[in-house]
């Protein structure tokens, strides 16, 4: 996106810029390891983990990739693989 100078930047746009694009690892979730405690979904600094009918499910449009939810699993139930890009 380009700004001229002295542009102002139209807010509430954060839907239609999808920023999984950004990632170079995306994280994995293993569903036999994972216990739903929901913790990824509180950590996530880009709310993108969600509960969905029971099974926590990652945003991957907006994943950036930090890494924050395998860090904090406490059964390392989250792989952060690299992109093929
Ligand atoms: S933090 Fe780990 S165990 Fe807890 S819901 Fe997320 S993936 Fe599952
Ligand atoms: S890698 Fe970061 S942005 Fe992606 S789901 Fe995990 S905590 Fe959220």
């Amino acid at each position: 996106m380009k700004i001229a100078l002295g542009g102002v930047v139209r807010g509430g746009t954060s839907l239609a810029y999808e920023t999984g694009t950004w990632r170079d690892r995306k994280p994995i979730i293993d569903y036999d390891l994972c216990k739903g405690c929901g913790v990824c979904e509180e950590v996530c600094p880009d709310n993108v983990i969600h509960d969905v009918n029971g099974v926590y499910a990652i945003d991957y449009g907006y994943c950036k990739g930090c890494g924050l939810c395998a860090y904090e699993c406490h059964v390392n139930a989250i792989e952060m693989i690299f992109e093929a890009k």
